[in-house]
């Protein structure tokens, strides 16, 4: 059976996260449709058969509430995940009583919001959207976020579940240390790139990684998930 391939619309006029969206969004396979202003949005929304909309609250014509309004007075029932700037919790329930279905704060992470992507295509049933990563002996279940080696339940911090889903959805590909740290803490994130070792670093105890180790440091790149099973 041919896998759809989900198509995102993301209405947001900021670049930079446009970009930020675009890229990441390619990389995991889905199909990308970018309108930088509501009105392109919602005729995009209805010629464009997105699959989700990522939909940013503030947008230089009609805000993101009119958009999702709009959107479902015309019987419209695609997932919608609303991109705020605001955190009052006042404006977390104004953006989910628009018919929103779920809302994310910036700055974001993008493996924040992929998991939320991830979860809203599975509701409406996307059969592309597998929820059990099994690589050798280790096994991460993205619905119950359980992750187990061996038979073994292993207990991680979101941030190490993240690397490691990242890793297994995509082995033998080799991420710096910058990527990781922008797909795990956002595009914003001004840290020192070492705290990437110091994750990884815990995230091999836990799983009990010894050499020759699955998740490889890379020298001078950053680490890959090699695995020795075809
Ligand atoms: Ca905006």
């Amino acid at each position: 059976m041919a896998v759809k391939i989900a198509r995102i619309l993301v209405i947001e006029d900021e670049p930079t996260i446009i970009e930020f969206l675009r890229t990441g969004l390619k990389y995991e396979g889905y199909d990308v449709l970018i309108a930088p202003e509501g009105k392109r949005g919602l005729e995009l929304a209805e010629k464009g058969t997105p699959d989700l909309i990522i939909l940013d609250l503030m947008l230089p014509d009609i805000d993101g509430i009119k958009i999702c309004k709009k959107l479902r007075a015309k019987g419209s029932i695609v997932p919608v995940i609303m991109l705020t700037a605001k955190t009052s919790v006042e404006d977390k329930v104004s953006g989910l009583d628009t018919g929103a279905d779920d809302y994310i704060t910036k700055p974001f992470s993008f493996e924040e919001l992929v998991a939320r992507i991830r979860a809203l295509l599975r509701r409406a049933g996307h059969k592309s959207e597998t929820a059990l990563l099994e690589i050798e002996d280790i096994t991460l279940n993205t619905t119950s976020m359980e992750v187990k080696r061996n038979g073994k339940p292993v207990h991680l911090t979101p941030t190490e579940f993240s690397l490691l889903e990242l890793f297994m959805r995509h082995p033998k590909r080799v991420f710096t240390r910058e990527t990781l740290l922008n797909r795990i803490f956002g595009y914003d994130f001004s840290g020192a790139t070492n705290i990437v070792d110091v994750h990884i670093s815990h995230l091999r105890d836990k799983i009990q990684d010894k050499p020759p180790r699955l998740i490889r440091t890379v020298y001078g790149s950053g680490y890959s998930l090699q695995s020795e099973e075809e």
